[in-house]
């Protein structure tokens, strides 16, 4: 059975997008993945299809409108969908390659976009959406952000990667950031590449390859490590 998405946006021409393209478009063509993009404006019942409304409160902005949002998730994911149903929220869990795995290992996602201020809380709570984030700014929607995780999960889905290696040792999958990679031409702007990458040892090579990981990593991500997030400097 083929991983199937469906995402529920206000702007369903997004959709593929660059996912129509490259190894996720080839996937999506041999039928690897599947992929619906629902209009919630069709859920909507007034004359004028409004799916959004001012903040209970008061405030800037326009919230999502529970009733709408509702019916369009009961629409796309029906009693008995096994998929997760997920929420694009810069208030979401941040999204890992851990989770990534995960999702690609199930039978799809439900995913809803928000726009606006957000999306009315009680419909969070009400349909158990997972909110997942894809990091610390503010995108102007969630169709961006998840055009991010479906590309993310469609190239770990079976056969889509060509040489399934390279995902293994890539940044994340052993909890280091990856190596540095170089090809020809064997010297650029007098720029040699590593000697011990041309040595034809393989046992020395693999050595450094994990020493410049564990370096980088060091330097750039210690929270990898274990260690304590850096303290933010302005
Ligand atoms: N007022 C909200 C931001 C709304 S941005 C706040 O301050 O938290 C509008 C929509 O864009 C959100 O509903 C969400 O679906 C999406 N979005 C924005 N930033 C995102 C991020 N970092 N990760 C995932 N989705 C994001």
């Amino acid at each position: 059975m083929s991983f199937a998405a469906s995402v529920l946006t206000l702007y369903p021409e997004m959709f593929p997008g660059a996912l129509g393209l490259s190894l996720a478009g080839r996937a999506l063509e041999a039928g690897t993945w599947s992929l619906e993009a629902i209009q919630i404006r069709d859920f909507a019942t007034d004359r004028h299809r409004t799916v959004d409304d001012t903040p209970a409160g008061g405030g800037a902005g326009m919230v999502m409108r529970a009733d709408v949002l509702a019916r369009a998730i009961d629409h796309a994911s029906p009693p008995g969908d096994e998929r997760p149903r997920l929420l694009m929220s810069p208030r979401g869990k941040p999204l890992t390659q851990a989770r990534v795995r995960e999702l690609a290992a199930g039978p799809g996602v439900v995913i809803l976009c928000g726009r606006f201020e957000g999306v009315d809380q009680r419909l969070i709570d009400a349909r158990a959406l997972e909110e997942v984030s894809i990091g610390d700014f503010i995108l102007s929607g969630g169709e961006p952000a998840a055009l991010v995780l479906l590309d993310a999960v469609v190239r770990l889905l079976p056969g889509v990667m060509g040489n399934a290696v390279s995902g293994e040792e890539e940044s994340f999958e052993n909890g280091l950031l990856e190596h540095p990679h170089y090809t020809r031409p064997q010297e650029f702007e007098g720029r040699p590449i590593p000697d011990v990458l041309i040595s034809g040892n393989h046992k020395k090579i693999a050595e450094w390859r994990r020493a410049e990981a564990e370096k980088l990593t060091r330097e750039r991500r210690p929270d990898l490590l274990g260690a304590p997030p850096q303290p933010l400097v302005k």
